[in-house]
């Protein structure tokens, strides 16, 4: 659900109508179809579209989620995150998002990738070389993908999670997983009032976010006693030495699922484990009405976009288990992505630590003012982040005479 229902905050602020009908539509969206011949002659048609939420803060920002799951509704709703990741984060973007519904998410030979995001390219050229819409790596896509589209436009600040050697930014490989790293140190140091080390952590999803939230996690002295990923999950009650585990599966393509020196787990397993912190980093929905009430977490960070549905939220709650919301802990990727945009506008060029830095100090002071907002007024995290972020864009949509 990421963003409460405006309704669930009007008590504390003044959203007027015109203000609500601009944070709900969309703006634009487009629909096209990317289709290619593969070199067996096959043809392959696969949906796409981009949306654009609310573009008063800037140019629309979000990923490209490529995936047999991606529908149009999903892509609004993502697009809607991204406006309120934004808007908390204080960056100058609004939200959008791109989705190309592939047939399969295996079995995708580099042909066929680099076909898919030429043809992408050629169909939405005028938006991507205008920067009304600027992509980077999300669900199903990485820096290669993004390599093919800067490669098609030539033109850096078009495109951002670009790989390093061709004006990417070093950190932002890693810059999503830092911040949900970090949201989790701070939720445990500052509301747990307990330490990192030896704290029981289970993570759904090895990709991008998965791997590198665990890594330092790991490397800051947490136990990673469970992973998955798409194929299943793995458990060691000891925690996993996460360095060993890239040595084992370096890239997405290879499954830890297989890992020896561990139990086998399903993927609902890990999400039930009686962990201190749950650290969704897959997909949405994963955590719903059906196994919301099963869960024996203390907490859970949200590293995936959307993983707790609206149902799942109100049992949470009612549970006691607190969720710190998505567009507040994976903003790093956006954060990152703003830095690389910036390089790329005015030449200069940022180290991996100040990448790191620079995430660090944003996620710690949106990390407060939520934390101030919530205790202030009772509310829950997901209701002080949506609150901050929609005063932020009623007052931004007041500057820009939109309201
Ligand atoms: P990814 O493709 O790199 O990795 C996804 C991981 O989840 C893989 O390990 C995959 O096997 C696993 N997975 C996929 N479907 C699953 C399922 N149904 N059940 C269990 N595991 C499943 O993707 P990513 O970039 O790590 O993105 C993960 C989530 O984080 C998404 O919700 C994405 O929108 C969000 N996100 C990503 C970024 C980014 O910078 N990459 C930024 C913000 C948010």
């Amino acid at each position: 659900m990421a963003i409460v229902k405006l309704e669930r905050i009007k008590e504390f602020i003044n959203i007027s109508p015109a203000a609500e009908m601009l944070l709900e539509k969309n703006e634009k969206e487009i629909s096209f179809s990317v289709n290619f011949k593969t070199k067996d002659d096959e043809i392959i048609f696969c949906d796409a579209f981009v949306v654009y939420h609310n573009v008063v803060l800037g140019p629309a920002k979000g990923g490209i989620r490529m995936d047999p799951n991606v529908t149009l509704e999903e892509t609004r709703r993502l697009a809607k995150i991204m406006t309120y990741k934004n808007a908390l984060t204080e960056l100058p973007f609004g939200g959008g998002k791109s989705g190309i519904k592939i047939p399969t998410n295996t079995n995708i030979s580099e042909f066929i990738r680099i076909s898919i995001f030429k043809e992408y390219v050629h169909m939405i050229r005028e938006e991507l070389i205008a920067e009304h819409y600027i992509p980077a790596p999300d669900l199903g896509t990485d820096p290669f993908d993004m390599a093919v589209i800067y490669g098609e436009l030539h033109k850096p600040e078009c495109v951002t999670g670009k790989p390093v050697k061709i004006g990417g930014l070093p950190g932002r490989l890693e810059a999503t997983g830092r911040s949900v790293a970090t949201s989790t140190k701070l939720y445990v140091e500052e509301i747990m009032k307990k330490k990192l080390e030896n704290m029981k952590i289970a993570i759904q999803g090895f990709g991008n976010v998965g791997r590198w939230t665990s890594y330092f996690l790991y490397k800051w002295g947490a136990k990673i006693v469970a992973v998955s990923d798409i194929y299943g999950g793995i458990y060691n009650e000891k925690g996993f030495d996460i360095e060993k585990l890239f040595e084992y599966a370096p890239t997405k393509d290879i499954t830890i699922s297989d890992y020896p020196e561990s139990e086998k787990i399903t993927n609902e397993e890990l999400l039930e484990m009686d962990v201190d912190i749950l650290i969704p980093c897959a997909t949405g929905g994963v955590i719903n009405k059906e196994n919301g009430k099963y869960l024996k977490c203390k907490a859970i960070i949200e590293g995936a976009n959307d993983p707790v549905t609206e149902e799942a939220d109100k049992i949470l709650e009612e549970m006691g288990i607190e969720v710190l919301p998505d567009f507040l802990c994976n903003s790093g990727g956006v954060i990152a992505s703003y830095i690389e945009w910036r390089n790329a506008k005015s030449g200069n060029q940022t180290e991996k630590e100040e990448t790191f830095n620079e995430i660090d100090k944003k996620i710690i002071k949106c990390f407060h003012k939520v934390k101030e907002t919530k205790e202030k007024l009772n509310i829950t995290y997901r209701e002080s982040a949506t609150l901050l972020a929609v005063k932020f864009l009623i007052e931004a949509m007041h500057e820009r005479r939109w309201l």
